[in-house]
């Protein structure tokens, strides 16, 4: 009788001390490096994010956005990247895109942490190139509302210049995409009134080795940036993808962050197709950290092939 309340109390404690949760810690600093050619590409980890797949995904059957999820053991809300990319050049430091900085709340603004902890500091960044002036691309460029890389110069398409720096425009898009004009005007503000800001039309080398190339839908001027060392090429496709698991299965899928729908699927499949015939590393905005690989068809949609972990690049 004894040996049985004794069995039974330890029962008891080992329940209890099973129930109580364990504190699970946030991760460390995110970087990540790349040899490419002659350069080193960093990917830079602002934070993660709550994407809401199953109400924001559009073109698509809200069945098959969970059923394709499942499949990949996610669930929505999908905790989305926001990933930047550094990139050194025998004489420059090109940071693509800034992450959302202080614009969205806690899940953002982890850049500047990630940038010193690869060995740099904002002020050694000569260039940010912005595939678009989202918030959550262009608030990483200030900091307590002034220029966090002072010495860099900030290239824009002059389409999204002019679309997301005009408050006439407001009248054009859906509520959801609202906050993105204030976000833009603030972020930039600083880098303007120094006359840091430079834009640039059409298809063009934004710096040599750095290919502009027009690819809207997503906002009015989104663009890739088309990266080449060597005989290697990157491409910087900014958000041409904002839920990997389901927008290659399906690249018809859009999302409501895309101005025009119909426009980005276009340029999506575009990208796809050229990455697949031409064997691209993809730097993507906000495919799971750090966002670098490539891109595998497969049957009807296309796979991420994520790059592989080298801890001396
Ligand atoms: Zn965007």
């Amino acid at each position: 009788m004894k040996r049985l309340a004794l069995l039974l109390a330890l029962l008891v404690t080992t329940g209890a001390a099973l129930a109580a949760d364990v504190r699970v810690g946030p991760q460390g600093p995110g970087f990540y490096r790349l040899r490419m050619g002659a350069d080193e590409v960093t990917a830079l980890l602002d934070g993660t994010h709550p994407f809401l797949a199953d109400e924001l995904l559009t073109h698509i059957d809200r069945t098959k956005v969970d059923s394709l999820l499942k499949a990949d053991y996610l669930a929505s809300p999908v905790q989305g990247s926001i990933n930047a990319f550094l990139v050194k050049t025998p004489d420059r430091l090109v940071l693509i895109d800034t992450g959302a900085g202080p614009l969205y709340a806690g899940d953002g603004g982890f850049l500047p942490t990630a940038l010193l902890a690869a060995g740099y500091r904002p002020e050694d960044v000569t260039d940010v190139l912005l595939t678009h002036l989202h918030r959550d691309h262009v608030g990483g460029l200030i900091r307590n509302g002034t220029m966090l890389f002072p010495n860099a110069i900030v290239h824009i398409n002059k389409a999204d210049a002019d679309f997301w720096l005009n408050a006439a425009n407001e009248s054009k898009v859906p509520k959801i995409l609202l906050p993105m004009f204030s976000g833009a005007m603030d972020s930039l503000a600083p880098y303007q009134k120094a006359g840091h800001v430079v834009t640039f039309a059409g298809e063009t080398d934004v710096l040599p080795g750095f290919h502009a190339i027009p690819a809207p839908g997503h906002t009015p001027g989104h663009t890739w940036y088309l990266i080449t060392s060597g005989h290697e090429h990157l491409l910087a496709w900014g958000d041409t993808v904002h839920v990997a698991t389901v927008q290659l299965a399906d690249p018809n899928a859009s999302i409501r962050y895309d101005y025009d729908e119909e426009q980005a699927a276009v340029s999506r499949k575009r990208a796809l197709e050229d990455a697949v015939a031409k064997g691209y590393w993809i730097a993507a905005a906000h495919v799971s950290f750090p966002g670098l690989g490539h891109i595998r068809r497969t049957g009807a949609g296309y796979q991420w092939v994520p790059v592989n972990y080298t801890r001396t690049p």
